[in-house]
């Protein structure tokens, strides 16, 4: 029999295997598709942040920050010795209006106790700091801006990660796995992301569609962080010369990856330009669209061994943040597959029965 099986070899199932192969386990991911073309990793803006409410989400952007600062030591192998996940360290800035202001309040006191180093300002301050956005309507601020926060490649990321499981003796494969039942094994690992649901029925982890617009304007600020403004929804940031931007809006059920091109008129147009006034010059030069691993129950985590089963564990439902919360994931898992109990991070908080008993924890601070 396998020692351990995972099903979905994207951002999860890769850190997974790498995390287990470091402590000695024999490791095989299953994966449907190799090339990722749906995948949820690819598609994403790559961003990594300490900036959420629920000191759960702190702390694992806290670790994320530290191990992709380590990727240079921690991934190297022997075909790629210089390993790189093109960080862009340019922090986060996140703008509050009155009506979430005094949740973010509460938030920030979370953001002490974990020691998340961000700071805060008012409204009427903001452009004191960042004189290129418009302060209407806002009440209150969030942003780093001391390397801690930013961006990478998600793409050279997970190749990262892959290689360094692979050279630790993980095992990647193609296949398609139709029921958990099928896969004889002494651990399995369920990682499959926005299809989760459909390996695990009582799990409501289901693929929610995203739109990325790639627009390109006159003036250029390279040192803008990820900026999310709370108040439309929209959230952007520099990318090479030009920028992301992503739509508030989120499709369930949706039939293709078409990007859902009249939002860019629509919703993100006018949000940008009100938020940035040179964004009023935008030119759209591309986009795309991906999907959300979503928890329709609180948009948080589901993490940990199901209780339904023997020897079965899974991490999705990470709606809008699994590729930053992926080095945290991987190594809790870890330790609770060969320990036992968490080690490092107490994510009980994101235990399965919450779910099977429909007990939300809401994470509000999706982007
Ligand atoms: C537009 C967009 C922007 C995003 N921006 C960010 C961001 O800035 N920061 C951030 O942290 N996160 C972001 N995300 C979210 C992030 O991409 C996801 O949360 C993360 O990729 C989830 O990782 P995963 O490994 O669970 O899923 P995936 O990356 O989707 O990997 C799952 C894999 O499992 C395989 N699989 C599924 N079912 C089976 C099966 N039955 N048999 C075999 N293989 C199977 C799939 O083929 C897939 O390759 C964004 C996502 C999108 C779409």
């Amino acid at each position: 029999m396998e020692d351990i099986i995972i099903i979905g070899g994207g951002i999860i199932g890769a850190s997974t295997a790498y995390f287990l192969s470091k402590e000695g386990r024999k490791v095989k991911v299953i994966e449907r598709d190799p090339s990722y073309k749906k995948a949820s990793f690819p598609l994403s803006l790559g961003g990594f942040r300490r900036q959420f409410f629920q000191k759960e989400n702190i702390l694992l952007g806290k670790f994320a920050k530290e191990f992709i600062f380590q990727i240079p030591d921690l991934l190297k192998t022997k075909n790629n010795p210089n390993p790189t996940a093109s960080m862009v360290p340019n922090g986060y800035l996140l703008l509050f209006g009155p009506e979430h202001a005094e949740e973010q309040y509460k938030a920030l006191e979370n953001h002490k106790a974990c020691e998340a180093g961000t700071k805060n300002i008012k409204g009427s301050e903001l452009t004191k700091v960042f004189p290129y956005v418009s302060d209407e309507g806002i009440e209150t601020a969030t942003y780093t801006d001391n390397k801690i926060e930013g961006w990478i490649d998600p793409h050279m990321f997970h190749n990262a990660l892959k290689s360094k499981a692979i050279e630790l003796g993980a095992e990647f494969v193609k296949g398609n796995v139709k029921s958990i039942s099928e896969i004889k094994a002494k651990t399995i690992v369920s990682a499959a992301g926005c299809w989760t649901n459909e390996l695990l029925e009582d799990i409501p982890v289901v693929p929610q569609k995203h739109t990325v617009f790639r627009v390109k304007c006159p003036k250029h600020i390279p040192e803008m962080p990820l900026t999310g403004d709370l108040t439309t929804g929209v959230y952007w940031r520099p990318e090479g010369q030009e920028y992301l931007a992503g739509s508030p809006n989120s499709k369930f059920d949706a039939k293709d990856l078409e990007p859902e091109w009249n939002d860019f008129e629509e919703l993100v147009w006018p949000a940008l330009a009100k938020r940035i006034p040179v964004f009023e010059e935008l030119k759209l030069t591309g986009g795309w669209a991906g999907y959300y691993d979503c928890n329709k129950l609180d948009n948080n985590a589901v993490v940990g061994k199901h209780p339904k089963y023997e020897n079965l564990y899974m991490a999705s439902g990470f709606t809008g943040r699994g590729l930053m919360q992926a080095p945290g994931i991987g190594r809790a898992l870890t330790e609770l597959i060969t320990t036992g109990s968490y080690q490092s991070i107490d994510l009980n908080c994101f235990a399965i029965d919450r779910v099977l008993k429909k007990t939300k924890r809401t994470e509000p601070y999706v982007l």
